[in-house]
């Protein structure tokens, strides 16, 4: 799909502009935020509390960055839009592009993926170097400017409590508690940005207001992840190896300055080891021999780095019935999902096109009144932008772990034909690519029920119930590969 570019002509040139913003962290969701609220404001000051790198390299304040970062196609296209060349700068710096059914080579529950050449391309390179590409291009910007180094320790309201007029923030390494060592720092909009441990919450109590309420999907997914150079003799057809039972896998994908990331996942019991002896075993325990094989005589290049704070979590902005003007959320601070969906940085790219979108229509730079109410509209677009993400990330959840499901039979039915579309996609093109641009958040969820899609998952469906009926055994599903883990069989989640 093109998708329009509004972002054609240089943010400079955009007629009407006034106000000062602050955003809060330079992450990917401040960075982006940033960089569309330069086409609306006067001035944009992005607070980070970490001293940003000049190179690609890693921060404290992503401690995630260690682990691989897939770009979604979506997020990839909207990436594009707003850096126009940034592909290309990120292929030169090393990135390799892929095309996501070409190039990657996958062992699923179904079998062994199809692989055909499609137009859904992206690009693997370190999370990194995809930041500081961003934030790179995000410095050119003669409007926004970076405060690093400090961090955001309160929020500064009016007289009357009602609007936000700033910020207390104070150098890292100083508690903001303090107000003798903390500078304030006013606004006219105050973005928080600050990810997954976003302090808004308790800002937002402190100060008499209500605090959103929670959704959280906890599938207890635990990350492993090692880099390595590989040797270069191995014979492949490939550009990135995937093999994974519904509770575990593992990934491996390549990075610039040809290194290699291996990414081991699993739910529960199943969260990989981040000792040497037992990675090595978890890789050794796969459905598949590749990677295993893959590795034999590859050089590991870091530490084993684990990471297990990945539940779904959704902060209720949008149903708030008080809040302060002046006052917006986005990114992993409103809703962070499970990270083996690779959904979080092309969510971010979306909460910036929304907040491009809500501003454009209140007139932010034109008019004053168009302000008023800005926050609760915002937040409630942002949701609807958010709900495909998390329908997607938590249905999958659900569906893997049981005792999260909620029991209806809606809910089953759904994962029952996500279950019949995900073995179809192994002998049907059509059906793959569906399920891919979905994933990919290209297409919404609804378009899986096109009759292109339906009618070869209904009809499996038929055929595979006749077939069991006509077993002895009663068995299903005849293309499923049994999980090696006994556990994983019996499906104690
Ligand atoms: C293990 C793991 C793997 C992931 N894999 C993927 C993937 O494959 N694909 C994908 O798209 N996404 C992935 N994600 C999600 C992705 O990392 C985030 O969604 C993405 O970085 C956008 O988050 P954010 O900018 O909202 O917050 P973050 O990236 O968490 O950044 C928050 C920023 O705010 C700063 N900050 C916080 N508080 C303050 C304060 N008080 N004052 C000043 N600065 C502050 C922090 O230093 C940091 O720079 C993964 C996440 C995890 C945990």
């Amino acid at each position: 799909m093109k998708m329009p570019n509004p972002f054609a002509t240089h943010p400079t040139d955009a007629p009407a502009r006034s106000g000062h913003a602050l955003v809060i962290g330079g992450s990917i969701a401040g960075l982006l935020a940033a960089w569309v609220l330069a086409d609306h404001v006067e001035r944009v000051t992005i607070i980070e509390r970490d001293h940003l790198p000049t190179a690609p390299a890693f921060r404290p304040g992503v401690p995630q960055a260690r682990h691989y970062h897939f770009l979604l196609v979506r997020g990839r296209q909207i990436l594009e839009m707003l850096f126009p060349g940034l592909g290309a700068e990120l292929v030169a710096a090393g990135a390799r592009p892929l095309d996501l059914c070409a190039d990657l080579e996958r062992f699923g529950p179904p079998g062994r993926a199809q692989r055909f050449v499609s137009d859904l391309q992206t690009y693997a390179c370190s999370r990194d170097l995809l930041e500081w590409s961003i934030r790179r291009r995000v410095r050119q910007h003669p409007r926004i400017h970076f405060r690093e180094g400090c961090r955001v320790g309160d929020l500064v309201f009016d007289q009357n409590n009602s609007r936000i007029t700033g910020v207390w923030l104070a150098p890292r390494s100083v508690t903001v508690a303090d107000r003798t060592e903390a500078t304030s720092l006013s606004a006219d909009l105050v973005v928080d940005a600050g990810g997954r441990t976003s302090r808004t919450p308790q800002w937002l109590a402190a100060h008499g207001y209500p605090t959103p309420t929670e959704t959280v999907v906890d599938s207890g997914t635990g990350y492993a992840t090692r880099s390595y150079e590989l040797d270069p003799s191995i014979r492949r057809d490939w550009k990135g190896l995937l093999i994974y039972t519904r509770t575990y896998g593992a990934s491996l994908l390549p990075l610039e300055g040809g290194r290699w990331n291996v990414l081991l996942t699993g739910m529960g019991e199943h969260a990989p080891p981040t000792d040497a002896a037992g990675f090595m075993e978890f890789i050794g325990n796969l459905s598949r021999p590749d990677l295993y094989t893959a590795l034999e005589h590859a050089r590991p290049i870091s530490p084993i780095y684990g990471y297990r704070r990945t539940e779904n979590r959704w902060r209720h902005y949008e149903r708030l019935n008080r809040r302060p003007e002046n006052f917006l959320v986005l990114g992993d601070a409103v809703c962070a999902l499970n990270p083996i969906y690779g959904q979080g940085m092309t969510t971010a790219a979306l909460g910036a096109i929304t907040l491009d979108r809500c501003l454009r229509r209140s007139g932010w730079g034109k008019h004053s009144a168009g302000r008023k109410g800005l926050a609760a509209r915002f937040q409630r677009q942002l949701a609807r932008t958010l709900h495909a993400s998390w329908l997607l990330a938590t249905s999958a959840d659900t569906a893997t772990v049981r005792n999260a499901g909620d029991g209806r039979r809606s809910t089953r039915l759904i994962h029952a034909y996500m279950e019949q579309l995900y073995l179809v996609t192994r002998r049907n093109r059509r059906v793959a690519l569906a399920r891919y641009r979905v994933a990919h958040l290209v297409s919404p969820p609804i378009s899986l029920l096109h009759p292109g899609v339906a009618l070869p998952v209904i009809a499996n469906w038929v055929r595979t119930r006749l077939a069991q009926r006509q077993r002895p055994d009663g068995q299903a599903e005849p293309g499923l590969e049994p999980p090696r883990y006994p556990s994983c069989q019996s499906g104690r989640y």
